[in-house]
């Protein structure tokens, strides 16, 4: 099988990486990729957001399918050109990408599915936000309607930032706050059949102890020793195969990867978000810890197949990522720092390197990004992986880099 990867980041890595380890898999392609893909996968410089020159890519190269990274290109309908060429393209339609291109979408599909979820206002003036806000009292959970590269929501104790938040976003959800550890659970669907992987968790703050603003995800682990042993089962039967059978039902199937964001609160199991895609860096570990080939899951999910593919395995022990961020993130990030240590890191038996925002610059890896990269480490048990993981980090090293000295700490 020929695979051709969209995408620039970790996630993108890690999937190339997976498909580049998989026996099914003779080429690996990728646009516009990093430098890190190029060690797993042929890159090519076509934009990822023109489904017209992605459609055109795919054809010239002969690939059999397209994997479709991150959620704004979806959003945008690049799975729909790649789809209208005649190949298989992992990832959801424009139409039913929706579930995270717009959260007042998403709600109204929980709603009608029965997924529970924190109740919710949509709001589209300032009348309705303070209404909103007075039913539901603080903490405040306001977020921005549509795509904001995880910065449009806001969870304050501060009713007048949760009202300027709302104002500075056109249309809002505004909903009850949900307690309680967070899980990300990830399902591979062909708009039917559901598959879902192992749970994990990510660490959204910048900061140790969870201070400080939100990232994109500053590490990741899984599985998760702690959740409930009847977590996967409960979640694929209230929340994943209702919102699939909602979504086939309203004529735009769901295919591709829908990942649940769930809070486990003290009163149940509750939807935070859906994402269309991968999550960044959840799917680093996941990767690592996957025991199945990848490719002919995706392929299943793309070709309304998945019910003729082993369910997937999972090698025994844990897997946690690390990542490393440039100076100034989240508000800004540096580029051009010179990274060190990769080698020295990979050296370790059980330690392997994702790469997100790093260029070369002449024969140097530099930074170019606020997530730069994230070290990944298998072991026997959370514990161990997070040990090793951290032995990585400390032999990779560029200006100003920052990480949080406690992912998957005490687990
Ligand atoms: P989202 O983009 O919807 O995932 O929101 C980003 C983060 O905001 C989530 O991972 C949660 O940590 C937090 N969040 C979102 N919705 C809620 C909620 N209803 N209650 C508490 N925290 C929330």
């Amino acid at each position: 099988m020929k695979t051709l990867v969209i995408g620039t980041g970790g996630r993108e890595h890690a999937l190339a990486r997976a498909l580049s380890l998989d026996p099914g898999v003779t080429e690996v392609h990728a646009a516009p990729g990093n430098p890190g893909i190029a060690a797993v996968a042929t890159l090519h410089d076509v934009d990822q957001m023109d489904g017209t020159a992605v459609a055109d890519l795919a054809v010239r190269l002969g690939v059999d399918l397209v994997v479709v990274g991150p959620e704004a290109p979806l959003v945008a309908g690049v799975a729909d050109a790649v789809t209208a060429r005649g190949i298989a393209v992992f990832g959801p339609s424009g139409a039913a990408a929706q579930l995270e291109g717009s959260k007042a979408f998403a709600k109204e599909v929980m709603e009608a599915a029965g997924v529970p979820t924190a109740r919710a206002f949509v709001c589209t003036d300032s009348d309705q936000v303070a209404t909103a806000l007075d039913t539901f009292g603080p903490p405040y959970v306001v977020k921005d309607d549509g795509l904001a590269a995880g910065k449009g929501v806001v969870v304050t104790l501060d009713r007048q930032e949760a009202a300027d938040h709302a104002a500075g976003c056109g249309r809002v959800v505004i909903e009850d706050y949900l307690d309680g550890p967070e899980v990300s659970l990830f399902a591979i669907t062909d708009g039917t059949t559901v598959y879902p992987l192992q749970p994990a968790q990510d660490f959204k703050r910048i900061g140790d102890g969870d201070e400080g603003p939100n990232t994109g995800g500053m590490g990741a682990y899984t599985p998760l020793p702690w959740a409930p042993t009847d977590l996967v089962a409960e979640v694929l039967a209230t929340v994943l195969q209702p919102t699939v059978d909602e979504m086939a039902a309203r004529g735009t199937p769901f295919a591709g990867l829908l990942y649940a964001g769930l809070a486990l609160t003290s009163r149940g199991t509750r939807v935070v978000e859906f994402n269309a895609r991968f999550g960044d860096p959840e799917t680093q570990p996941l990767m690592a810890l996957l025991d199945s080939p990848l490719s002919p899951l995706l392929m299943g999910a793309a070709t309304g197949t998945l019910a003729d593919v082993a369910f997937p395995r999972w090698k025994t022990g844990a897997a946690v990522a690390v990542v490393m961020a440039s100076s100034g993130y989240p508000e800004t990030s540096s580029s051009g720092d010179v990274i060190t240590g990769l080698e020295a890191a990979e050296a370790h038996e059980t330690v392997h390197v994702i790469q997100a925002g790093t260029a070369l610059r002449g024969d140097d890896l530099v930074t170019a990004g606020g997530r730069v990269l994230a070290v990944i480490a298998t072991g026997s048990s959370v514990a161990d992986a997070r040990e090793a993981a951290y032995v990585g980090v400390a032999d990779v090293s560029f200006d100003g880099a920052q990480h949080r000295a406690d992912i998957a700490a005490g687990i």
